[in-house]
């Protein structure tokens, strides 16, 4: 049973990964497919990066971000979730995979754009609008069914990664909020921040002195240099009703 299983390892679901593994929930990642964003040619509106960055290395970036939060991952397409006490959703969710092992959750966020049908069986409450079906949430991304969110464009919202990953990262702390999980804002802080105002640090923050904070921007320097240091081989994919020669 983990503590949170988030269907989609896109841009939303990434994100959302991010922020419940970072508070301490166990947190597994299920992906049956690639996110849209690979469609992409050049992702140019994502703030951060001045001339724009590779989709596919933005998407390879994240997953490493969440692998080194904790986060792990499954390969395989949910077809089905169900609670597992009708009665009781406090015992969590049950869901069924293509070929693959049941798993179970304690929470579900649905990050699967575009896909919903395997909700059906839990009632969250969908609209649906020309050929897509989006699911119905409050504010934090909770849908009608405690225990179950949406995130990302699956949850209607607007159709760009930037806004996928800040609801993703919204959701997720719907998530940590609604959990045991002792959490404050995600913060690292210089050595005194808090401590120097006679504070302790709060849970789910971390005070860094000078050392750790120049070891740190090292890692992350020497990581980022490597990841951008070659173009990637892999090719953006094509709308599947393009004919290909
Ligand atoms: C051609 C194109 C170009 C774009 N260019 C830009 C751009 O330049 N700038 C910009 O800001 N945005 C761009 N976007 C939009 C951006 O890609 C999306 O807004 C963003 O990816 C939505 O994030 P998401 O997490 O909601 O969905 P996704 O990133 O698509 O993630 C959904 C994930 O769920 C998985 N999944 C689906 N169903 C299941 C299931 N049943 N079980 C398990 N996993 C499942 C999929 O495999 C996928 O990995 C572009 C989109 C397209 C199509």
């Amino acid at each position: 049973m983990r503590d949170v299983c988030i269907v989609g390892g896109g841009v939303a679901g990434l994100a959302a990964s991010i922020f419940t593994a970072r508070a301490g929930l166990d947190t597994l990642v299920i992906d049956g497919g690639e996110s849209i964003l690979a469609r992409n040619a050049s992702l140019e509106n994502y703030p951060g990066f001045p001339n724009g960055v590779d989709a596919r290395r933005y998407l390879q970036l994240t997953r490493e971000q969440a692998r080194n939060a904790g986060v792990e991952f499954e390969l395989g397409r949910v077809t089905r979730a169900e609670p597992i006490e009708a009665t009781d959703l406090e015992e969590g969710f049950a869901l069924e995979t293509e070929g693959g092992d049941p798993l179970e959750a304690r929470r579900l966020i649905a990050a699967s754009w575009s896909s919903s049908d395997y909700l059906v069986p839990l009632d969250v409450g969908r609209t649906k609008r020309g050929s897509k079906r989006f699911v119905n949430v409050d504010t934090g991304g909770r849908t009608a069914v405690e225990g179950v969110y949406a995130a990302g464009r699956l949850a209607d919202e607007p159709h760009q990664t930037i806004i996928a990953a800040g609801h993703g990262a919204k959701v997720g702390l719907a998530v940590v909020h609604d959990s045991d999980a002792n959490f404050y804002h995600d913060w690292v802080v210089p050595e005194g921040y808090f401590t120097g105002r006679g504070r302790e640090v709060p849970p789910g923050c971390e005070e860094i002195d000078d050392e750790e904070r120049r070891k740190r921007d090292e890692q992350a320097r020497e990581s980022m240099l490597e990841a951008f240091a070659e173009p990637l081989d892999e090719e953006p994919t094509m709308h599947p009703s393009v004919e290909q020669n």
